[in-house]
Order: C-alpha cells, then structure tokens, then sequence
C-alpha cells in the first residue's frame, strides 16, 4: 500500500497481539496523545511499539501530540448538568459550580477565554454538542450566556468560542513537560495543536532546540487563522495534520471538506507530507465494518493527495483496532489505483493552492519532474534517491509517480520521515566515497530487497558531488541491474 497510516495508541493497543497484528496490516506511525494518559503510559507504549516494530522489520515512527491551548469547563457534579434551551447560564474564571431556580455558574477557568468572548459569539462546549451564544459583554471573570443547543454537560468538556482571537501562548507548561518527556523518549515527531501562525512552529523549534531535540514537527491545522498562514507555515515545518475534530468546531463543518483539498494541494505543492485526521472510520469504534460514507471519506482523501491516514479513537479506545487498520488498507489501495499523477501534478499547481506557497528551486524542480517522467517512459520499478534531508524524495514523491521511492540515506532521522511519505521506503546506509559507489549500493538494496529484477531498469536521482547538502540533486542516472 502507497498511503501511510497513522494509529493512536490507548488502552485498546495495549494487548501485545493487538499492535502486532495493527503493524503486521500496515500501520506507519504509532500517535501517543497528550491530551490522555499518564507518561507512565506513554512510555510503556512507546517501548513495546519499538520493540514489535523490530520484531517485525518494519518501519514505525513515533509520533508525541502535544494538546495546546484546549479550554474546557471545571468541575461540576458528577452525573454531568442538564442544560436546557434557552436557560440562561454564567461562564465564570472565578467561581465553582452553583445552580439555583433562577441561573447556573458553569466554572470556565480561562480568564483570557471569557475575556474574548464578545456578545453575539457562539460558545462551543464538547464539540459543538452543546452551543450557548454570548449575550452581554464579559465582566470581572464571567460573562452571561444563553443556550441554544442544549445536552447534559460534565466536568473537563472542550470549550471554543469560533473567531474569539486570544493572547495565551499557543505552547502551555503542559506542553513544555509532555515535549521534555518526548525529548528524553526520542519521539521521531511531535505535533502542535491549534497552531495559529508560522510563529507557534518557530517558537516549538527553539523549545525542541533548548532541549536537544531535533524531533520532526507536525502542524495541525484546526483553526482558520492557520490556514491564513499556510504559506509561512509550510516554510518551517515538516509536516502537516488536517485535524478535522476541532477544524469542525472552529469553522461550520461544511467548510471542513474544502478546508482538507485547499490544505492537501498546498502541501503537494511544496512537498510538506499531510495526515488527514479525525473520524474517518469513526463507526468502527463500535462496529467491525465502515459506513459506506466513511469508505467514501478515506477514498476522497487519498484522491485529493494525502499521504497519510489517522486513526483516533478507532485505535486508541475502540472495539475493533485491529479491523479499523485493515478497512483503512483496503479502502486505500483500492482509491489508489484510480490516482493519476497528471492530477497531482495539475492539483498541485492549480488555483486551489494560493500563489504564496512555497515551491522548490527551479534545479530540484527539474531533476525530479524528469525524474518521474523519465521513470515513466522506461517503466523503471523503482525510483531510487538518494538523499540526506530527504528533500529530494519529498520532491519527488509530490508527484505521486506510479513507480515507488525508495530513499537510501545516511540519517535516521530521514528515515524515520518516511513513515509519512506517501509510498516511499527507506534504507540507511553510511555515506559513501564517490558517486559509483553510491549507485552500487542502490544496486544491490534494490535487488536484495526484491524491489526489481536483474534486468530491470532503475532510475537513481543523486547530488554531485557528494556532500553538497540538501537541495543539491543535480543528476539522474538510469540504471540497468
Ligand atoms: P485531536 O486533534 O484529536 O488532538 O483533537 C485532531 C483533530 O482535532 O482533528
Ligand atoms: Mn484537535
């Protein structure tokens, strides 16, 4: 299979015969979400996650996801509040829970939330499954609502209020623990939540950098004002999630799916990986079959270039993990063998991606297009790049060449990344004294690994001379093994 699949891990994994067998069907990347569980936890799934994935000689990329600022109401009594419409109800910083014949105080301890919230704004609590709307202006930590939507409310629920621009700094001290905890377990990826500019990343780099960190960095896109930045934000970081949960909260739902193409063809125009997230097979929580809409989702994503797939609670707390992996391979490869590259290659540079997105430099750009095409005409097996950054083969793979990729690079962060990549595969091997060198230990990866024949025709793409740094392929070689 040519798409990536991302699995959150959670009680549901923890049997050992459980993530062996969501590795045997094809899981890339293992998720371990801050926002659940203890270190304790996370530590214990990290090391099994590593040690089946070697086991098994495959390749799995661990991934941190650091929650961000996530707001949610304070404790109200356990059975949960019933709110009814029109009821009105105070928003407080400063109060507990009170609730008499005449009003409720609902505990909001988040000064700077009810500070912003204007009248006329909507107030989204658990995703959106209750609504209130601001009817007079904040005052001394609370402000007065009323509902619109009503349900029963518990304790620790999510809380947005759409549009409501806030001063509190995008990474928490929670998040500076759980990144000092992902540190000192070598995650290969941390994820930004509610990214809201190209800053949030830069200043998530200088906190991996204080560290000693040079973990891979994952935007999640669930807020508009990043998807006003985009450009920028593609500039600083390795990849990108659309994280369609709280993009769905933050945006009306139906600006959700046009939100994953203009997100998924900006990252193919600059060859930043995308994971489109969240509810994918969410039935399958609790059934061992998808919907016929959700079959239809995951084959809409693939087609529109992503290159990854998530699993949330599917994985993480679902009835069936394991089957939740294998719909998702199946549905997967089914969308791929109807994806063309000459879309990709058209999607990638149409309209729906604003001009600002970054793109390669005009050599790169060169080099790997002919790459594609040369690859193409001959009908290479493989497209073999050699690469430290992995910029080459992200460059290529942005194509979406029918001929797989296969990276041999001398970093294992770089291998690590292609976990994310849609179909390229990865072999380390040292550095290497000269170019011929080089292409003799394609050779014989590429036979070894029975990715092609004696006989067969390969396509190298390098940079000479060797050493010159990322974004320095400058040759093609074709290759008869
Ligand atoms: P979450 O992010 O699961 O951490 O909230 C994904 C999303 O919002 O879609
Ligand atoms: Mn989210």
């Amino acid at each position: 299979m040519r798409t990536k699949i991302v699995c959150t891990l959670g009680p549901a994994t923890d049997p050992e015969p459980v993530l062996r067998e969501m590795i045997r069907a094809g899981m890339d990347v293992a998720r371990v979400n801050f926002s659940h569980g203890t270190h304790d936890d996370h530590a214990r799934r990290i090391e099994m996650v590593r040690r089946i994935s070697r086991e098994e000689n495959r390749l799995v990329s661990v991934l941190g996801d650091l929650q961000g600022p996530k707001f949610r109401v304070g404790d109200v009594p356990a059975e949960g509040v019933k709110l009814a419409r029109d009821r009105a109800v105070t928003l407080s910083s400063r109060s507990a829970f009170i609730s008499s014949y005449e009003f409720t105080i609902v505990p909001l301890p988040h000064e700077d939330l009810i500070a912003a919230a204007a009248a006329g704004r909507r107030v989204l609590i658990d995703d959106g499954s209750i609504e209130l709307v601001v009817i007079s202006a904040p005052d001394n930590g609370s402000v007065l609502c009323r509902v619109v939507t009503g349900g029963t409310l518990l304790s620790h629920k999510g809380v947005a209020i759409p549009g409501a621009r806030l001063a509190v700094a995008s990474i928490t001290d929670k998040d500076r623990a759980d990144l000092q905890f992902a540190v000192s377990q070598k995650v290969d990826a941390v994820a930004l939540s509610f990214v809201r500019s190209a800053a949030d990343i830069r200043a998530l780099r200088s906190i991996l950098k204080d560290l000693n960190g040079d973990q891979l960095v994952v935007a999640k896109i669930e807020k508009p004002e990043a998807v006003d930045d985009l450009a920028n934000i593609l500039r600083e970081v390795d990849i990108i999630m659309v994280a369609r949960g709280d993009l769905g909260v933050e945006a009306p739902a139906e600006e959700v799916p046009f939100y994953q193409k203009k997100i998924i063809h900006s990252c193919l125009r600059a060859g930043v990986p995308v994971i489109t997230a969240t509810q994918m097979l969410q039935s399958m929580i609790h059934a061992p079959q998808p919907t016929r809409a959700e079959a239809s989702d995951v084959a809409n994503a693939v087609l529109d270039g992503t290159d990854a797939v998530m699993l949330s609670a599917e994985t993480a707390t679902g009835d069936y993990p394991v089957e939740s992996v294998r719909a998702l391979e199946r549905i997967a490869s089914r969308a791929e063998r109807d994806c063309s590259a000459d879309a990709f290659v058209s999607a990638s540079s149409a309209n729906l991606a604003d001009a600002n997105i970054p793109s390669p430099d005009a050599t790169t750009e060169a080099i790997t297009t002919a790459a594609v095409e040369v690859a193409r005409l001959i009908g290479a097996k493989v497209i073999v790049c050699t690469t430290r950054s992995g910029f080459t083969a992200r460059m290529v793979a942005r194509h979406r060449p029918s001929t797989p990729v296969i990276v041999i690079t001398s970093s294992a962060r770089t291998y690590q990344f292609t976990a994310f990549m849609w179909d390229v595969r990865a072999v380390v091997m040292q550095n290497y004294d000269s170019v011929d060198a080089m292409f003799e230990a394609a050779r014989q990866f590429v036979l070894a690994e029975n990715h092609a024949q004696p006989g067969d025709r390969i396509v190298i793409t390098a940079g000479a001379p060797l050493g010159g740094g990322s974004g320095k392929t400058n040759l093609i070689k074709v290759h008869t093994l």
